[in-house]
């Protein structure tokens, strides 16, 4: 039997859109969203159920509305907390493990495709986005948000529309995960020299030499999540 579609559907849909470009980086802090009736467009969704979403993201701390000629909603500039979107318990060993075997299925497939398929241009954008995340290493939520980016760009070299789609929703879903943990964390070391081998592969065009580089760093990630799990005693 099929459930019936819960009238909040809509309105999370709209919460979850926009959360994932914010944790995607799309949406950056301090970015202007686009007036109600636009964004509303965009989404496919009516004002109101727009307006709905906006001060659940509002009371989240995720936006801020001011008034006035200049006024409108924007991406706050605070540290984004999107736990409150994603609360639940701390992640199960199960859980971290389900979530490295989509990473993997994706992300390892993506670097893999882009090393055969990325151009000068796509490599030079990917590396604005790595030397962003470097930049970004010293902590806070920006260095996230970049290492988001770097992340979905990645897949997005591929050319693949989909394939793009799905690392964003990896990267929503892991922030989610992170968020069910103790935070913050460290950003994890490794990263710099890891991110920078998956760009250099990528760049190779080596497909074998991109996956490995993109496989080495979900494990990193993947015992560095396990780890905090365990020590939650999970
Ligand atoms: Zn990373």
């Amino acid at each position: 039997m099929l459930s019936p579609i819960e009238p909040t559907t809509a309105v999370d849909q709209v919460i979850h859109r926009l959360a994932q470009a914010i944790s995607s980086g799309i949406l950056k802090p301090g970015d202007q969203l686009p007036v109600e009736a636009e964004l509303a467009a965009q989404l496919n969704v009516a004002q109101m159920t727009l307006r709905q979403g906006l001060n659940i993201l509002r009371e989240l701390g995720c936006i801020e509305t001011t008034r006035g000629r200049n006024g409108g909603s924007f991406i706050t500039t605070r540290p984004i907390d999107l736990g409150g979107v994603f609360q639940g318990n701390t992640p199960t060993i199960a859980e971290v493990q389900d979530m490295t075997d989509f990473r993997m299925a994706i992300e390892n497939e993506s670097a893999a495709v882009a090393a055969l398929r990325a151009d000068r241009v796509t490599i030079e954008a990917l590396r604005v986005k790595l030397n962003d995340c470097i930049a970004g290493c010293d902590g806070g939520v920006d260095h996230w948000l970049s290492d988001n980016a770097f992340h979905v760009s990645i897949s997005a070299a591929t050319g693949s529309a989909k394939l793009t789609k799905a690392a964003a929703q990896i990267q929503l879903e892991l922030h989610g995960l992170y968020n069910r943990l103790a935070r913050p964390f460290e950003p994890i070391l490794p990263h710099k020299t890891e991110h920078t081998e998956i760009l250099l592969a990528i760049e190779s065009g080596d497909p074998d030499r991109a996956w490995a580089a993109s496989n080495a760093h979900l494990v990193t990630t993947h015992d560095f999540l396990i780890s905090i799990v365990e020590k939650l005693g999970k």
